[in-house]
This record gives structure tokens, C-alpha cells and sequence, in this order.
């Protein structure tokens, strides 16, 4: 008996690269956010680095850029309605 998901699980073979590292001209800045709505979810979550494929360092950049830009109002905060 072996705990197998087909449909869900991931064939390896093509690894996600992170868009900022294959990207050199894509920058994170909270100025534009629509770029930074990409790694959003619809309720103004940070999309975690396993489907959004972003890298550790630029992870981190990105959630720093997203912060300001909430901060600014540039971005909603997570719709703080139920959880
Ligand atoms: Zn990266």
C-alpha cells in the first residue's frame, strides 16, 4: 500500500526556476505592484516559495517589497475578515 497521488504530485524533471533569478531585469520594488501582485494570493497572501517557485533570498526581498507597498497602500493587507 503505498500512499500514491498521481494527479498532484509533481514529476521531477522540470525544476522551477525563480522568475527573479532567470530574469535579471525583473526587479522587486513596491513601486510596481502589479508585478508584486503575481506572488499574491486573491486575499492578499504572500504566495508561498513552493508554488510561486521564488528563491530564498528573493523571497525575502519580495515580502519586504510587499510590506512596504501594504504600508503604502499601494497593496490591500490579507482580507482580514474570517482568518
Ligand atoms: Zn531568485
Amino acid at each position: 500500500m503505498k500512499p500514491e497521488t498521481p494527479t498532484t504530485k509533481r514529476r521531477f524533471g522540470r525544476r522551477k526556476v525563480c522568475p527573479f533569478c532567470a530574469d535579471k531585469t525583473l526587479y522587486i520594488d513596491y513601486k510596481t505592484p502589479s508585478m508584486l501582485k503575481r506572488f499574491i494570493s486573491e486575499r492578499g497572501k504572500i504566495v508561498p516559495r513552493r508554488i510561486s517557485g521564488v528563491c530564498a533570498p528573493h523571497q525575502r526581498t519580495l515580502q519586504n517589497e510587499i510590506k512596504r507597498a501594504r504600508v503604502l497602500a499601494f497593496m490591500p493587507y490579507s482580507s482580514a475578515t474570517a482568518d
